[in-house]
């Protein structure tokens, strides 16, 4: 029997770092996980850990890595010392994450130089991100340049809002000719999750409409009806929204012309205290929710604040969310505080018996690594707990639109 290709290389590329995980998409195991570092910095760092056959076991390096194509030309050797190397003919793939499709790009898409110039056009409303991105793609075609490159976008989940979710009430013609409007992200997570949600209470994804809470350090909320994202709380850049690790998430936008004029700030700082220094860090000085946890046992306020904060703001938004849905089946936790952090699920639902939903505290105290529901039995809505897997999602795509075979047009329409 002749073995198809079924090898996907996951490429997540930031400003100065690489995340990547090799997957057989034969039977969706991972064969090795690994990140890059610090690129272009003196202190770069390779963690690569193969997860099959006698190689098994962490490896690090510490050495220079100038930039994204000395990046990945390491990852490449470290690959290839598993047997596992990039000029295999095993390959089918190289999926990239790429944070903004703006309206274009609905599906995941096999990268042409068309679609890159797209992404390029894009670098005005994700100034931190697409630039890194694109670099990831250009350097991995260098490497194999007979192979497809797919962008996986984190906006695409979400270009099924409808237009009243998606306006901004502002003038039309000026946000059209800057293209302003609600995109949303972390679209790879919320449709993992939402699929997987429907999964646990095993019905079809058509068939269900769930309440998605991705509380990572960025964080956001979406209403998913039948498996289609209706609503989701980040905006034209990740900054709307829920209280996230660094972000203040929803702030009046006279707050920033308040700064400006009373404080002198300039839009560069306001940016800066806005997306780095607001949020859980910028109440309390912390991001982490455990540290959070463990000042509030010791009776810190500030600590308690801003705990209070954050959950305040995930309340009005599984608030907000119930109402854009009507009928609720589940509210999905997800993401590194979702998935750990019991009492913010606890104090999240808390007194919500009236629109059906409830955790069972000895459920939720359960700490696994399974999709798990931590409602009790008697609740009208699922209250469930569902790790995200964004590089499976991302594989999974890259693998369904590289096995459907050329001609295979997943663009969407144009903006
Ligand atoms: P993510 O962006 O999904 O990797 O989530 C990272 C965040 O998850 C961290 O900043 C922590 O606030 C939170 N987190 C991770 N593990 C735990 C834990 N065991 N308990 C509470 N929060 C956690």
């Amino acid at each position: 029997m002749t073995a198809h290709p079924s090898r996907v290389l996951v490429l997540n590329s930031g400003s100065s770092s690489v995340k990547y995980q090799l997957l057989d998409m034969a039977d969706s195991s991972r064969l090795a996980v690994g990140l890059v570092e610090r690129i272009g910095e003196e202190t770069s760092r390779l963690v690569h850990t193969p997860l099959q056959g006698d190689g098994a076991g962490k490896r690090e390096k510490n050495a220079p890595i100038a930039d994204h194509a000395a990046a990945l030309k390491a990852v490449a050797e470290e690959l290839s010392a598993d047997g596992l190397g990039l000029d295999s003919p095993e390959l089918a793939a190289i999926g990239h994450r790429v944070v903004h499709g703006g309206l274009r790009f609905t599906a995941p898409t096999v990268v042409t130089d068309e679609v890159l110039a797209e992404i390029e056009r894009l670098v005005p409303v994700a100034p931190l991100h697409n630039p890194a991105n694109i670099t990831g793609i250009r350097t991995a075609q260098a490497l194999r340049p007979d192979l497809p490159q797919v962008a996986v976008f984190d906006t695409a989940f979400h270009t099924t809002m409808p237009e009243h979710a998606a306006r901004y009430a502002i003038d039309v013609e000026t946000a059209d000719a800057h293209r302003i409007r609600r995109y949303g992200f972390h679209g790879t997570s919320h449709a993992y999750v939402s699929r997987a949600t429907a999964a646990l209470l095993g019905k079809a994804p058509e068939d269900v409409n769930v309440i998605v809470l991705h509380l990572g350090n960025g964080a956001s909320a979406s209403a998913v009806r039948g498996g289609r994202c209706v609503d989701t709380s980040m905006g034209l850049t990740p900054l709307e929204g829920l209280v996230m690790g660094t972000r203040s998430g929803d702030i009046d936008p006279a707050v920033t012309f308040h700064l400006q004029r009373v404080a002198g700030m300039s839009t560069d700082e306001i940016d800066v205290l806005l997306n780095k220094k607001s949020g859980l860090v910028g109440l309390c000085g912390d991001n982490d929710m455990r540290e959070i946890r463990r000042r509030i046992d010791e009776g810190d306020e500030r600590a308690r604040l801003a705990f209070d904060v954050y959950v305040h703001r995930l309340r009005k938004y599984i608030g907000a969310y119930y109402a854009v849905l009507g009928r609720v089946d589940a509210v999905a936790f997800t993401a590194g505080v979702g998935e750990n952090a019991a009492p913010v699920r606890e104090a999240a639902i808390a007194g919500l018996e009236e629109l059906g939903l409830a955790v069972d505290s000895g459920l939720n105290a359960v700490r696994s690594d399974e999709p798990r529901l931590i409602s009790p039995e008697y609740a009208r809505v699922a209250v469930a707990v569902v790790p995200t897997d964004e590089e499976l999602e991302i594989a999974n795509q890259t693998f369904a639109l590289v096995a459907a075979g050329p001609g295979e047009d997943a663009v969407g329409g144009l903006a």
